[in-house]
Formats: C-alpha cells, sequence, structure tokens
C-alpha cells in the first residue's frame, strides 16, 4: 500500500490513544500527524484533587510530546478549518494534507452563554478553575455552596457529584483545608443525572442512604 498520512485532530486523552495506538500498528513508511494547541495536556480526571489539594499543578500536567510515542509528528497549532473534497487541514500553522482524519477536539467550556456565570462562579472542570477554586475553599468563610450544572450537554456525567460531596467532606476539609468552616447545603437536582447509568445507579444508591451522603440534604 503507498504511504498514507492519517491526521488527527486533538492531543487529549482520545487524539493521544488513537496516535499511540495508529503508531504501534501502522508501519513506518505511513505518517501519522498529530494537531494539538496546548502544549501541555492537563488531565481532567485529576481536577477535582487539584480543588482538594490531594495534587499539585505540576502533578496533573505532562508536556504532550512526552506523552506521544516515537514516529508520531506533533504539530502545535489551532485547526481552523477543514476542506474535505481536497483532503486538507487548515492550522495557524498552515495547511497539512491527509488521507484519513480523526477529529478528536473534545468538548469546549462556553460559561459566557449563562450571564453572569463567568463573574460570579468557580469552576472545577478546567486545570485553571480548579487551581483557582482551591485558594477560595481555603478562604472560604460562607455556609452554602450550590454545585451547579449551567447546561446540557456537560463532560462528565459524575464530576458534579462527586465534586459536591469532596467538598463536603468533613475529613477532606479538615485535612486538606485546615479551615472550621461548614458546608450548609449542596443542591442535588434530578436534570443532573444524565446518563442512566448514574440515575439507576448512584442516584438510587443516595436514595437508599436516606437521602443523605456526607451530611448533604438531596433535593429532588
Ligand atoms: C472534572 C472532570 C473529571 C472527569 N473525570 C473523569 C473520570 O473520572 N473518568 C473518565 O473516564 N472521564 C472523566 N472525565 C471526562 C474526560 O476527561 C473526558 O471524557 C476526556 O478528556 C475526553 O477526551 P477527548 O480527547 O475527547 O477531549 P479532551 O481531553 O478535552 O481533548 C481535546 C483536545 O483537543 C484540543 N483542541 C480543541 N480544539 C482544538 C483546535 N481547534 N485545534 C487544536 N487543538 C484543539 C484541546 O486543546 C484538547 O487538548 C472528567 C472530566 C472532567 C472535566
Amino acid at each position: 500500500m503507498p504511504s498514507k498520512t492519517v491526521v488527527i485532530l486533538g492531543g487529549g486523552i482520545g487524539g493521544m490513544v488513537a496516535a499511540n495506538r495508529l503508531r504501534e500498528r501502522l508501519g513506518t513508511d505511513h505518517r501519522v500527524v498529530l494537531v494539538e494547541r496546548n502544549a501541555e495536556h492537563a488531565f481532567a480526571p485529576s481536577f477535582l484533587w487539584l480543588m482538594t489539594g490531594d495534587r499539585k499543578p505540576h502533578q496533573v500536567r505532562r508536556p504532550v510530546a512526552d506523552l506521544l510515542g516515537r514516529g508520531i509528528e506533533c504539530v502545535r497549532a489551532n485547526a481552523d478549518g477543514l476542506d474535505l473534497s481536497r483532503r486538507k487541514v487548515f492550522t495557524s500553522a498552515g495547511e497539512i494534507p491527509f488521507d484519513y482524519l480523526v477529529i478528536a477536539v473534545g468538548a469546549e467550556l462556553v460559561p459566557g452563554t449563562v450571564p453572569g456565570l463567568a463573574e460570579s462562579s468557580h469552576d472545577f472542570y478546567s486545570f485553571e478553575g480548579a487551581a483557582r477554586l482551591y485558594d477560595a475553599l481555603s478562604t472560604f468563610s460562607g455556609r452554602t455552596i450550590a454545585v451547579v450544572v449551567a447546561s446540557m450537554p456537560y463532560k462528565c456525567p459524575g464530576a458534579p457529584h462527586e465534586g459536591a460531596m469532596l467538598i463536603a467532606d468533613p475529613q477532606i476539609n479538615l485535612r486538606q483545608i485546615g479551615k472550621a468552616w461548614h458546608i450548609g447545603k449542596v443542591l442535588f437536582e434530578r436534570w443532573w443525572l444524565a446518563t442512566p447509568g448514574w440515575r439507576r445507579n448512584a442516584y438510587g444508591a443516595m436514595l437508599k442512604m436516606g437521602g443523605r451522603l456526607y451530611g448533604i440534604p438531596i433535593t429532588v
């Protein structure tokens, strides 16, 4: 087979796994090119531990290039457009021709779609947001923290529940934050439970525990 070029857009979890697996399986005469706009990858499942102080910022980020196997061409650029008929990607570093294309650009947070949300809230859905939230929790002196899913769809159905429980867990508060503050109420709304698995398993388990988990009243 003549040499082919596979271009992968996005060097997050999906894009990196695709690139590494393709590189393992394809012969060296074929090119695997990964286009990622950021120099570093931040591992989203660890953002919650960044929020609680269980991980330091340097423990959850790695250079993208270090996570890719040998023989993968990594282009640091923003993918701006596609021409499918001519099989080209337009990027901030120029045009890249492809024979096969993998699109793995993930989902983007767009807090600006809810007026006032960005200015008046914290998030643990981004590296910077989780790091800032750790600082904010360390000096928090109020009584109520509302964990809110602002709109659907959103990344990771489980993370709001996990985040709420971690924020409300007195052991974590005492150990990590070291402040004598108290969570009055964390709100759970039924419509959060985006996937059938969560509805069946997690929500049922919460209700079986008498509607309270780590002292969190559950509102339905
Ligand atoms: C707080 C939190 C906790 C989570 N916990 C878990 C968990 O416990 N278990 C689990 O399985 N999943 C978890 N997830 C979900 C998991 O992180 C995502 O499902 C996963 O990251 C999706 O991978 P992806 O490759 O599709 O997208 P991403 O990892 O988001 O990667 C997309 C990449 O594309 C790049 N990109 C986007 N647009 C462009 C462009 N135009 N040009 C160039 N590059 C671009 C981005 O910079 C990014 O690096 C969690 C997510 C969050 C936010």
